[in-house]
């Protein structure tokens, strides 16, 4: 398939991100191409978390009839429990947003965009094609240079460029923007299991003096456990041996070990992560924009990932689609018309990455006495009130975006309209 050499907007990275805001701009009649260097979507290890506040978005943007018919897996709650103690229990039907966060694969979310987009006047999805570095004209983004599978390079000129390329982003790299990067205690490995009957609906952390899992029960019939590992310690944990892995697993959560033994069977079955946050003063140039994981990489602490993503996503559509409408015809897309956008969303995922931070810290916490206060900390928060105001402004911020902008973008979703 071919691809544009022009188009009003290009977005580099199909992930969930990318996907969502090709989809919102080609409803409103704007010409974009979404690039994407995999050639399939096929993704085991991501976040697949929808918090509330997402789910509601995306039922207003036209999208639930198409994540009904998936099926996905709503949560009920969220539990802690330390050295065999449950020490915390928020409950998240107690947030009165009347939805639940639900769980769906990121395959078939991003899958679900990317059917609602293909069609659409003015869309192209390119997958297997990779960013390899801007166009700039007098310090102004004017496009991109990309690589197809088959290795020809291509030049797109663009109104802007959106990176929204993932926690590595090459966008970012090429324009020149500098983050903060913030190494975490820990790392992650991540594996799958089935889930049996009568299991429950609970997000679950279990810790056990220096060692934690997270258990999530996800769709559609699987538990997904992220194991945190000291840093940089993947290689001493494989020199010890995958029975010794199964066996530490076991001795944190004892539920899990018949399963381990049965389907847990090698190291491919497992996904790593490196657990960092890495922050960016400045997401805007000239003609380009970062948006979800490149400008702004969250750890997996209450799975918040592609809610950011698709909160960034919503709030940045309608000021693109403004903006286009006011610039001429060709004329890069201002720095400054992100500003607000920027402002906003930073506050936000900052506030989210300082209350991760605190978690990864009590988290990594192992001597007896920390273990011990540890405990009596989340103890005492449990009996509060207050902590269903902690947790709800991390996990159910309302998305900042304008009522009227979600009716028109959700009636696009019918008949594409001009920006
Ligand atoms: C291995 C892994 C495990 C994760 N696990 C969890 C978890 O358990 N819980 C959680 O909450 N979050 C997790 N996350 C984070 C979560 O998946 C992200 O926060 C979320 O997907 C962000 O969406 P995004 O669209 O901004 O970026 P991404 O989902 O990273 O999407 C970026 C896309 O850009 C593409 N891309 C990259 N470079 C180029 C290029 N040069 N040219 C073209 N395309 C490019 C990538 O292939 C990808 O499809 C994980 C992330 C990773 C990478």
């Amino acid at each position: 398939m071919s691809i544009p050499t022009s188009t009003d907007v290009l977005i580099v990275g199909g992930g969930p991100a990318g996907a969502l805001l090709g989809c919102l701009l080609a409803r409103r009649g704007i010409e974009v191409l979404v690039v994407e260097k995999q050639q399939h979507l096929d993704r085991d290890f991501r976040g697949e978390t929808l918090a509330a506040p997402s789910v509601v978005t995306l039922r207003k943007l036209g999208f639930g009839p198409a994540l009904e018919q998936h099926g996905y897996l709503e949560t009920r709650a969220v539990t802690m429990r330390m050295e065999g103690r449950q020490v915390l229990h928020v409950d998240y039907g107690r947030f009165g947003l009347d939805v639940l966060p639900i769980d769906i694969p990121q395959p078939a979310l991003i899958g679900i965009f990317n059917e609602q987009s293909a069609g659409l006047p003015g869309y192209t999805y390119a997958s297997g094609t990779g960013f390899t570095g801007l166009i700039e004209e007098d310090g102004v983004v004017r496009g991109a240079v990309l690589k197809r599978k088959d290795g020809e390079r291509v030049t797109v000129r663009a109104r802007l460029v959106v990176g929204a390329d993932g926690r590595f982003s090459r966008v970012r790299k090429a324009a020149g923007i500098t983050a903060r990067i913030t190494p975490m205690e820990r790392d992650f490995l991540s594996f799958k299991l089935p889930r049996p009957a009568g299991w429950g609906n609970n997000a679950e952390l279990v810790v056990e003096q220096g060692k934690h899992l997270v258990v999530l029960p996800t769709f559609p019939d699987f538990l997904r456990i992220g194991h945190n590992l000291p840093k940089r310690g993947l290689g001493e944990l494989r020199k010890e041996g995958f029975d010794a892995f199964r066996a530490g697993i076991a001795a944190i959560d004892p539920r899990l070990e018949p399963l381990l033994t049965e389907h847990l069977r090698s190291w491919d079955d497992t996904g790593f992560l490196e657990i960092f946050t890495a922050e960016v003063d400045d997401w805007a140039r000239d003609g380009l924009i970062l948006i979800g994981d490149a400008s702004h990489t969250c750890t997996p602490i209450l799975g918040q990932g592609v809610n950011l993503a698709i909160q960034d996503t919503v709030c940045l559509a309608p000021v693109i689609a403004r903006s286009l409408a006011r610039g001429g015809a060709g004329s890069a897309l201002p720095a400054a018309e992100f500003a607000e956008f920027v402002a906003t969303r930073r506050k936000h995922k900052a506030r989210v990455t300082r209350f991760q931070r605190l978690q990864e810290a009590a988290l990594a916490m192992h001597t007896p006495l920390q273990t011990l206060l540890r405990r009596a900390r989340f103890r005492t928060l449990d009996h509060l009130p207050l902590k269903y105001v902690v947790f709800g402004k991390v996990i159910n911020a309302p998305h900042p975006v304008d009522a009227a902008d979600l009716r028109t973008a959700g009636q696009e979703s019918q008949a594409p309209l001009a920006a």
